[in-house]
């Protein structure tokens, strides 16, 4: 079964190997999954309870038996969006002023105004973004 795409974020470590799924369970809720192995791809919060929770991602899609929102870890619960979507901003940015050079203030600015045409960004949202310490 094909359960829907998946949103590629950069990991800490500046990879591609973090992929986030929207749940349609609970909208406005997300799941976060880091790559272990080929087309496996573990789920973050079940690595930190001990629970060892996979899905199949293949070409950006979750391919599967079981929905990935299901079956994970008592305590797992899914990240409020806009948390995820903050973190991400702040990671391409930090990415931006490496790659680019660009000063942190310039960079920052720049994410800020992208935010409302990417993502289409609630008010609330973007003052997430906003309450970002700045490198
Ligand atoms: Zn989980």
């Amino acid at each position: 079964m094909d359960f829907g795409p998946v949103r590629r974020m950069l990991s800490h470590k500046m990879n591609d190997s973090v992929v986030v799924y929207a749940c349609n369970d609970k909208p406005g809720y997300v799941l976060k999954f880091f790559r272990k192995t080929g087309n496996d791809y573990r789920c973050c919060r079940c690595k930190e309870l001990g629970k060892y929770r996979t899905i199949t991602v293949v070409h950006d899609r979750v391919i599967g038996r079981k929905s990935p929102e299901v079956d994970h870890h008592p305590d797992c619960e899914p990240l409020p969006e806009s948390s995820v979507l903050a973190l991400e901003l702040d990671r391409e940015m930090r990415q931006d002023v490496r790659a680019h050079g660009k000063r942190p203030r310039e960079a920052y600015n720049e994410m800020l105004s992208s935010v409302a045409k990417r993502f289409k960004a609630s008010q609330e949202q973007v003052s997430n973004c906003r309450k970002l310490t700045v490198l």
